[in-house]
């Protein structure tokens, strides 16, 4: 190892042995990071791309104010989004507060009472059970009176489509999928599998809508769930497409009708579009897309690092140290409260904010267990940036993700297993 890293390293407390192991691991993962970079070189041109098509002028990135009517800005992005997701038109506004309300939105503006909502991949994301109304909540989509059904993955991961055939029925109007497996051990989905779902779905009833719940996943692949027939992609600002720029955001990129149904919601009937001050907002947006593939690709070899660490380690990695990836997140499971906790203390003491702090386990709003988070962001939980979470109930599985740079998503993972070397629970 270079004499400067490891000097530099021991300063910032990662014992030679630690900073050795992690350099051996790196050694075979060259042409894993190469093809990252391939992928991440593909997207860049097609963010470029939109941008130029788009012709976005210095003008576009000063906001409006009050109504936000005519915001330039605003409606180019708009446009630049459609493009990269090919898709006919896109709501992308700093007013969708996180990825929740932009799932939410979309749902709760392309459902009507008496329809039902069909999730054909298991459980939604902890945040959605509410909105859904899985766990009964005020303002639920069961409240208004949208029925939902839930068709699980098989065993084996795949999809049950005897199940999802039999759960399709006259009052089905929207399908949900995730492609990412969020805070769960299943494997995160393709945007060839999505597609694959979708073409059968369409098969049976063709009027259905499609939506993905595409967080996490921008970027990963050179492919978007838009290319392979899904009516909606929606997500997360403070997530891969802002770039770790981004302070707030979310987006939903898709049809004409069902973005106008979910501009119509969250303005006003009527308004739709056409108000919403981008305020000084937009710089960041069209800076963070701008960066995103890049930064997306460094929280991609941030995770295969992890995972090809802890998996050498004895641990249970998903995806596993030569897995494909779909999406940037990288679940470890330790089995034990304590390690949960040791990871994602690590994680923070790594950190560029807040790396004096200690993160214990809290009861956070829409979560049914305590969770762990670290994260020393400079955007407040953006897990774009070098994060970790984990609930604190079995199995004991920490999530991380992200990574604005490589060179700090390796110090991340290994300050995370010397925190382990340190409380005892990994022996050299
Ligand atoms: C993060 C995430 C959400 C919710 O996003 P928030 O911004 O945390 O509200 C929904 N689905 C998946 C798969 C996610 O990863």
């Amino acid at each position: 190892m270079d004499k400067a890293l490891s000097e530099i390293y021991s300063e910032l407390g990662i014992s030679e042995k630690t900073a050795a192991f992690g350099e051996e691991v790196l050694k075979g993962l060259k042409e894993r990071f190469a093809r990252i970079d391939e992928i991440a070189e593909i997207n860049q041109l097609k963010v470029l791309r939109a941008l130029q098509k788009n012709q976005v002028s210095e003008a576009c990135l000063h906001g409006t104010s009050g109504y936000g009517y005519n915001d330039m800005g605003r409606e180019k992005l708009e446009a630049v989004y459609a493009d990269i997701f090919h898709t006919e038109d896109a709501l992308v506004r700093p007013q969708i507060t996180c990825g929740t309300h932009a799932l939410a939105l979309a749902l709760m503006s392309n459902l009507r009472p008496g329809d039902e909502l069909l999730s054909p991949v298991g459980k939604p994301y902890d945040t959605l059970e509410e909105v859904i109304g899985i766990r009964p909540s005020k303002g639920s989509l069961a409240e208004y009176g949208v029925t939902y059904s839930q068709v699980d993955l098989l065993g084996d991961g795949g999809f049950d489509y005897d199940g999802i055939k039999k759960a399709l029925n006259d009052k089905t109007k929207l399908v949900t999928i995730q492609r990412s497996k969020g805070y769960q051990t299943r494997h995160t989905l393709s945007v060839e599998e999505i597609g694959e779902l979708i073409s059968f779905i369409k098969n049976i009833k063709p009027d259905v809508i499609c939506m993905v719940d595409n967080c996490y996943g921008e970027f990963v692949e050179t492919i978007e769930p838009s290319d392979v027939g899904a009516d909606m992609v929606v997500g997360s600002l403070i997530k891969n497409p802002g770039g770790g720029l981004a302070p707030i955001g979310g987006y939903i990129a898709g049809k004409k009708e069902c973005v106008e149904n979910a501009a119509y919601r969250l303005t006003s009937p009527g308004l739709g579009k056409e108000v919403g001050a981008s305020l000084g907002i937009l710089s960041s947006f069209y800076q963070g897309l701008f960066l995103a593939p890049t930064v997306t690709a460094s929280a991609l070899k941030s995770a295969v690092f992890g995972a090809n660490i802890y998996e050498k380690l004895g641990f249970s990695v998903l995806p596993d140290s030569t897995e494909e990836r779909y999406d940037i997140i990288q679940a470890i499971t330790f089995g034990k409260a304590e390690a949960v906790e040791a990871f994602c203390q690590g994680i923070q003491a790594a950190a560029p904010v807040d790396s004096h702090v200690t993160p214990i386990p809290w009861d956070m709003p829409g979560y049914d267990a305590p969770v762990i988070m670290a994260a020393g962001a400079f955007v407040s939980g953006s897990s774009i940036e070098l994060s970790a979470d984990g609930p604190i109930k079995p199995p004991y599985a920490v999530y991380f993700q992200g990574g604005l740079t490589w060179p700090h998503g390796k110090f991340g993972i290994l300050k995370s297993l010397q925190s382990l070397v340190d409380k005892g629970i990994v022996l050299w």
